[in-house]
């Protein structure tokens, strides 16, 4: 194969790939065990830093951010969990039927999700 088109899929395979850093504290907020913020990277808690079921979570959301321009990522997610506040009427509730969460949730554990995943697959978990 050309050596051209190696370097070229090599860049673009870095280009998918989020920058994971492994630290306690700041920007993973307190009670999460990691937060992901397209384009700056995965933060992963010290102690979870093995997890793969976690970094792959994370790996969906950056996924996520990156094909809603981040911006709309977030002002999406606001919106979804302040309607399902409402309508659950509990943190918790309200958080883990985001359409995001609910994607990531259900293939967190599949390792190789990310590699076949549609574009925009979170769409399909509605919110009412
Ligand atoms: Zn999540």
């Amino acid at each position: 194969m050309n050596i051209a088109v190696v370097c070229w899929q090599e860049l673009n395979y870095l280009k998918q790939m989020a920058r994971i850093r492994y630290k306690d504290g700041f920007p993973v907020p307190r009670g999460y065990e990691g937060i992901t913020l397209f384009p700056f990277g995965i933060y992963i808690r010290l102690r979870w830093r093995h997890n793969k079921v976690l970094i792959n979570h994370e790996k969906i959301h950056w996924q996520q951010q990156k094909e809603c321009l981040c911006i709309f990522f977030y002002i999406l997610y606001g919106a979804m969990y302040l309607i399902n506040l409402v309508k659950y009427r509990n943190h918790s509730d309200a958080y883990r039927n985001i359409p995001f969460e609910r994607e990531a949730n259900r293939h967190e554990c599949n390792m190789s999700y990310l590699a076949k995943r549609p574009k925009f697959n979170w769409i399909r978990w509605k919110i009412v």
